[in-house]
C-alpha cells in the first residue's frame, strides 16, 4: 500500500518560499503555500527588480555549492519556461586585497576552484570604464559565471513550476499563528474580510516568511529569536540620476560589490539595454533597525546621505541626486548566516530565514535542501552550518546532511 504524500504548509511565497514550494511539489509532497501579499512584490526583502548572482560566496564557503545548485535549477527552469532569468552575465567583487569582499571571494574561489580572474586596479580601469576611479592597490575578482537576476522572473517562474507540480498557492492570506499538535501542525490564517479566515492542518510547516518569520517563531521555537540575535533591519534600495552615461552601461559596469577605503560597500550595476540611460541602480550597505512600531517608512534624507556622498565620487558620471528609492527590510542574525532546518525534535516545523541581505542567489538551492530534508530525511547540499541548533539551547536541529 502506498503512503499518503507528506502534507506541507509553506508560509511565505517570496524568493525562498516559492522555491521551497516548487521543490517540495516536485518530490510529490502535498503543498499548500500561503502569502499575505501577491509575490513578486516590493513589500518584503525581494523588492528592487534585480539581484546579483555569484558563486564566489564571501559570506560562507559552503554556500558555493548552494549557489551552483540554484544556477543549475534556474537554467533548467529558463529552458523549460522560456523565461529570461539572467539579464546580464558576469559580475565583480572589488576592494582592498585584505578587505572582507575581496579576501572572502578569493577564499571561496580557492577552496572551490572557481573560474575567477583577479585583476589589478590598472587593468580594471582599462577593461571596465565604470570603475575608472578604482584606486591603485585595490583588486577585482571577476566572475564570468556571475549574473544579474531578474527578481520578478525568478519568483514568477518558481511559483509557476510549483503550481504545475500540483502545489496549491493562495495569496492575500496572512498566517496569524501556528502550533504543533499530535502528529502535525495547525496554522491559523486570516484573509481580507472580517469573516475570512480559518485553520489548516498539515504534517509539516515551513516558515519562509522573510521578515514575517520572527513574529511566528516564538510559539514554535521558544528562545530561537533571542539566541540567534534575530532582528529586522532596513537597507535603502536606491536609484540615482546619471549626468554622463559614458561607462555606465551594464557591459562597462557589470553587477558588482565594491568595498571603499572607508570600509563601506557600494553595490549596483550599469544601465541595462533598453532601460532609461539617465538612471542607475547604486546603493550602499547601510542598514538601520526597523522602528519599534514595525512600519517600513519611505526613505528620509539621512537614509540617502551615505549613497549620495559616495556614489558620485566612485562613479563620476553619477549625480548626487536620488531618483527613486525604497526601504528594503530583511532579517539579520548574530553570526550573519542563514537559519535553515527543523526547529524541533519531531522535524515538524522548519524555518528558512535570516537572509542577511545575500540570500536571493541561493533561493533555489535552499528550496531544494529544505524539500529534500522534509521528503527524504536528508539533503546532499551542505547546509549544516546554517542549522538552527547552532544557537545553543534552542532544541533546534540540522537538516541532516552536508
Ligand atoms: C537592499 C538589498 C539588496 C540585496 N541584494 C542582494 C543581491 O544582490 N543578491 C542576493 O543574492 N541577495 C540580495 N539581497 C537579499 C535577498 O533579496 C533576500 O535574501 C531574499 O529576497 C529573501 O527572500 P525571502 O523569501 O526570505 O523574503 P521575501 O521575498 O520578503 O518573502 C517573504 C514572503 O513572506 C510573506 N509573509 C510574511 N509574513 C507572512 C505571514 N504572516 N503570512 C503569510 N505570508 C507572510 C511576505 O508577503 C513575502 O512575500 C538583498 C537584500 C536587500 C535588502
Amino acid at each position: 500500500m502506498s503512503r499518503a504524500p507528506v502534507r506541507v504548509v509553506v508560509v511565505g511565497l517570496g524568493a525562498w518560499g516559492a522555491h521551497v514550494a516548487w521543490r517540495l511539489a516536485r518530490r510529490g509532497a502535498d503543498v499548500v503555500g500561503l502569502d499575505r501579499h501577491a509575490p513578486p512584490h516590493g513589500f518584503g526583502s525581494s523588492g528592487g527588480a534585480t539581484r546579483m548572482f555569484r558563486t564566489a560566496c564571501l559570506e560562507h564557503p559552503d554556500l558555493v555549492e548552494v549557489a551552483r545548485r540554484s544556477d543549475e535549477l534556474w537554467r533548467g527552469l529558463a529552458d523549460r519556461s522560456g523565461r529570461r532569468l539572467r539579464v546580464s552575465d558576469g559580475g565583480m567583487l572589488l576592494g582592498p586585497p585584505d578587505g572582507p569582499v575581496v579576501s572572502g571571494a578569493r577564499l571561496a574561489a580557492r577552496l572551490h576552484g572557481l573560474p575567477v580572474e583577479v585583476l589589478e586596479a590598472a587593468d580594471v580601469r582599462r577593461r571596465y570604464p565604470g570603475h575608472a576611479t578604482l584606486p591603485d592597490g585595490h583588486l577585482a575578482v571577476v566572475e564570468p559565471e556571475a549574473a544579474l537576476l531578474d527578481v520578478d522572473q525568478v519568483i514568477r517562474g518558481a511559483l509557476e513550476q510549483a503550481r504545475d507540480a500540483g502545489a496549491r498557492l493562495r495569496t492575500g492570506v496572512t498566517v496569524r499563528r501556528a502550533e504543533r499538535r499530535a502528529g502535525g501542525v495547525r496554522v491559523e490564517w486570516s484573509g481580507h474580510g472580517p469573516d475570512d479566515g480559518g485553520t489548516i492542518d498539515a504534517d509539516v510547516l515551513v516558515l519562509a516568511a522573510g521578515v514575517g518569520n520572527a513574529g511566528l517563531l516564538p510559539d514554535l521555537a521558544p528562545g530561537l529569536v533571542q539566541a540567534a540575535g534575530w532582528r529586522t533591519v532596513v537597507m535603502p534600495m536606491t536609484f540615482l540620476r546619471v549626468d554622463d552615461p559614458a561607462g555606465l552601461g551594464v557591459d562597462d559596469l557589470p553587477v558588482f560589490m565594491r568595498e571603499l577605503d572607508d570600509g563601506r560597500v557600494l553595490w549596483g550595476h550599469g544601465v541595462l539595454p533598453g532601460a532609461d540611460p539617465t538612471v542607475v541602480k547604486l546603493g550602499v550597505e547601510a542598514a538601520t533597525p526597523l522602528p519599534p512600531d514595525g512600519e517600513v517608512r519611505p526613505l528620509a534624507p539621512q537614509d540617502w546621505a551615505p549613497v549620495l556622498e559616495r556614489a558620485p565620487v566612485a562613479f563620476p558620471g553619477v549625480r548626487a541626486e536620488g531618483v527613486t528609492g525604497a526601504a528594503c527590510p530583511y532579517d539579520r542574525t548574530r553570526d550573519g548566516q542563514f537559519v535553515i532546518g527543523p526547529v524541533d525534535d519531531g522535524r515538524q516545523v522548519w524555518v528558512a530565514g535570516g537572509c542577511n541581505a545575500h540570500g536571493f542567489k541561493h533561493s533555489a538551492g535552499i528550496g531544494e535542501a529544505v524539500a529534500e530534508g522534509i521528503v527524504e530525511g536528508r539533503t546532499s547540499l551542505p547546509v549544516g552550518a546554517f542549522a538552527p541548533d547552532r544557537f545553543a539551547g534552542t532544541g533546534a536541529h540540522a537538516v541532516v546532511g552536508g
